[in-house]
């Protein structure tokens, strides 16, 4: 029988974790497709793969990542760590609990150097088009070399599409903005807090964007924050020099105008207002369409587009859980695709699966429902395959604690510990505490003599 052949777009967390659940198949004797993962970066990491570029990058392509210096994890590690590859095992110690991007890269990486499986990935390489072939029922993906500057055509039985939803801007408009005489960006483009020290900074948005830049520029020496919201404030108990006021209405010179009448002069405006799922590389009918959220429209458990059911999306939810639940749809796609899983044709079945998750979530308050839902989700899929079971309730305590922590400090819950949910460790407390750990690097990370000079003094 032919090998069946597979596309995987993007190798960031997700794409990456798809190739790792076809080699833990393969490790264990089994028949796998063949797979050409194409990454159009010239490394892998998606979002994690940090870049002082903006705007279009080397190729000529949108930046994709939207990451910036300093950036630690906004949530517990001990919430994402990978089942089948332990912080433990790859630093060779636990480490504390909120590490910064670089250290999450290092672990990320380490897992799949470890797979040898950089060969499966094409980089410099975007997806330019996707076309179903009915006659056949293959795809031809059309992809371009940069290296090489050709654009070339394969043919491929499934498409994973792992591209990410977190780099195309969601930009609004505000009267005055033409005439506003500072810096106006979307935290897409933001880089470097250090930018913005000194200044009175207005942040538009109230969800994680809004909250932890503002906490970069405010620990890197803002002057003021400002942080504005349409619905409701994020309401944590912030620094002094830190307000949460109503929607803008518009800009005059300098001078912000928001819905309650209230005024102030502002230096620079970062749009925290989100992103879009954005796939210009697909056609009308392979093409998702959905909000971000945790019942995504159109995929069966999640990962399989009910209109092309030989199409799957992975990591196109909003997103509590993340390398952990990109793991366990991974290997659920892997065995549907390796026919270990049975995927219904139906597709008033399919939408009914849609409709059911969609239905639950929207009966939820609040931000513990909404964890629980997920870590439910990924209790689901891993239960129908090989991947290594963990305690994902364990994980779910981990994210209860930390929404507690954030609203006891919002500018100290990254020094707070939690237990390894695989190893059973508990993290150390690191050297350092957040607010005053200005060197974000690996090095300084782990650096655990820190600690003991400290002890001895
Ligand atoms: C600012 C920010 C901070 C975050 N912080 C955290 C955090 O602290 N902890 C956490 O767990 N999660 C965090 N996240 C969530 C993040 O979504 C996930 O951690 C993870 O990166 C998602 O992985 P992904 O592979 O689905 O997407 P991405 O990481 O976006 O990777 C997608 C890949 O697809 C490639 N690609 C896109 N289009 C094409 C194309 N046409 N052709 C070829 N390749 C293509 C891209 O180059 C990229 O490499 C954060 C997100 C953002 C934006």
């Amino acid at each position: 029988m032919k090998t069946k052949r597979i596309a995987i777009i993007g190798a960031g967390p997700s794409g990456l974790a798809q190739m790792r659940a076809f080699e833990s198949a393969r490790s264990k004797g089994e028949e796998i497709p063949e797979i050409v993962c194409f990454e159009r970066q010239s490394n892998w990491g998606g979002l994690w793969n940090y870049t002082w570029r903006t705007g279009l990058d080397e190729n000529g392509e949108p930046v994709h990542s939207s990451m910036y210096r300093y950036l630690w994890s906004n949530g517990p590690k001990e919430g994402l760590e990978f089942a089948d590859y332990s912080f433990e095992e790859h630093f060779g110690k636990q480490i504390a609990s909120y590490p910064p991007r670089a250290v999450l890269f290092d672990y990320i990486e380490g897992r799949v150097l470890k797979a040898g499986i950089r060969d499966w990935i094409r980089f410099n390489t975007p997806v330019r088009f996707v076309r179903y072939n009915e006659d056949d029922e293959t795809f031809t993906v059309t992809a371009h070399d940069q290296v090489k500057d050709s654009t070339y055509e394969e043919t491929f039985d499934h498409v994973i599409c792992a591209s990410g939803h977190f780099t195309t801007p969601n930009v609004p408009h505000y009267e005055g903005f033409e005439e506003f005489k500072g810096r106006i960006l979307h935290a897409h483009d933001f880089r470097d807090a250090c930018e913005f020290a000194g200044k009175d900074l207005l942040l538009l948005g109230s969800s994680y964007s809004a909250e932890d830049i503002g906490s970069q520029c405010w620990k890197y020496g803002a002057k003021s924050i400002t942080t504005s919201y349409r619905s409701a404030p994020m309401g944590f108990k912030w620094p002094d020099n830190w307000d949460e006021v109503p929607a803008l209405v518009r800009m005059e010179g300098n001078i912000a105008h928001f819905k309650d009448g209230s005024s102030r002069h502002v230096d620079a405006i970062i749009l925290c207002t989100g992103y879009k799922h954005f796939f210009n590389f697909l056609p009308d009918d392979l093409r998702l369409k959905t909000t971000n959220r945790l019942a995504t429209a159109d995929l069966y458990k999640g990962v399989v587009f009910i209109n092309n059911t030989k199409m799957f999306y992975l990591g196109m939810q909003d997103q509590w859980f993340t390398f952990n639940m990109f793991d366990a749809q991974a290997w659920w796609v892997r065995d549907a695709i390796m026919g270990k899983i049975e995927v219904p044709t139906d597709l008033n079945v399919l939408k009914a699966d849609v409709e059911e998750r969609i239905a639950r979530e929207d009966a939820g308050d609040g931000d513990k429902y909404a964890i629980q839902y997920q870590g439910d989700y990924v209790k689901e899929l891993i239960a129908e395959t090989d991947y290594p079971d963990f305690d994902v309730q364990g994980a779910c305590e981990a994210f209860f604690a930390w929404k507690d922590h954030k609203k006891e400090d919002i500018m100290a819950f990254r020094n707070k510990s939690y237990r390894s949910v695989i190893t059973g460790t508990m993290a150390p407390a690191h050297h350092t505490p957040w607010k005053d750990a200005l060197d974000d690097s690996l090095e300084t990370y782990l650096q655990n003599e820190l600690v003991k000079e400290k002890e001895k003094a």
